[in-house]
């Protein structure tokens, strides 16, 4: 749906506050850390900025962020983990303004990692990017997925499927998704005022997952690494504004 100017401001607060969270977490991320402390970090910038947890609760999640490292690609809830050296860790943080939301994600190597790891980061980032230049007015939806999968296997890497981006408003998760691929129609026909989450989850082998005991973490079926990124963005008439930057 189109948001209004006063609603658009909203959430620009709260991708404000992610970015934030962004922010704070990337610089306490080190071999030792543990993510249930990168989690009180983040629940620390939260209560500053007197916004509320998305992540706390949703459909009983237990934490205000998402921590996956290494071969797990999203929903990882935080624990006593340790991050090591070479670890790549995934961290996916949300907020909530005035009702509406923000919801956006990075993934970063702990000290030195592996050559294909830092090129999966770069590769997913870049596939982001490529997937937000699309958020234009007159443009399909569907053209976001086109351009992630473009530069996700081109290359050489594989896009997961079961998980997707969202459009984003009062709640986190709003119709219509976003597929991180071409589903084989163009899709809605985008409008000023609309927001989506546009999130890759890119992996270095196959594109099949599998999910934890713990019915939340969401692992690469082979073991092999994944990386996600992840901004709210505006189609605005001067093209996407990205809401969770500082
Ligand atoms: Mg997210
Ligand atoms: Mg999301």
């Amino acid at each position: 749906m189109r948001r209004s100017a006063d609603e658009l401001n909203k959430m620009r607060k709260a991708g404000k506050v992610v970015a934030e969270m962004h922010e704070a977490t990337r610089a306490a991320v080190k071999p030792g850390v543990t993510l249930l402390q990168l989690n009180e970090i983040a629940a620390e910038v939260i209560a500053k900025r007197g916004a509320r947890s998305n992540f706390l609760n949703y459909h009983g999640f237990p934490a205000v962020i998402c921590t996956s490292p290494n071969n797990m690609i999203v929903h990882g809830i935080p624990d006593d983990t340790k991050l090591r050296e070479g670890d790549i860790i995934s961290i996916d943080c949300g907020a909530i303004i005035e009702g509406y939301h923000g919801d956006a994600a990075y993934t970063m190597g702990v000290g030195e990692i592996s050559p294909v790891a830092k090129k999966l980061i770069e590769i997913t980032e870049r596939s982001m990017w490529a997937g937000i230049e699309q958020l234009k007015a007159g443009n399909r939806l569907h053209e976001v997925g086109r351009a992630v999968q473009n530069v996700a296997e081109a290359a050489g890497f594989s896009v997961v499927r079961e998980y997707v981006g969202h459009a984003i408003g009062t709640a986190m998760h709003e119709q219509p998704q976003v597929p991180n691929y071409w589903p084989g129609s163009g899709g809605p026909t985008l409008k000023t005022g609309m927001v989506f989450a546009i999130e890759p989850m890119i992996n270095v082998g196959t594109a099949d997952t599998y999910v934890l005991d713990d019915g939340w973490g969401v692992m690469t079926q082979d073991g092999e690494l994944s990386a996600h990124f992840e901004h709210t963005i505006a189609v605005t008439d001067n093209g996407p504004e990205v809401f969770t930057v500082l």
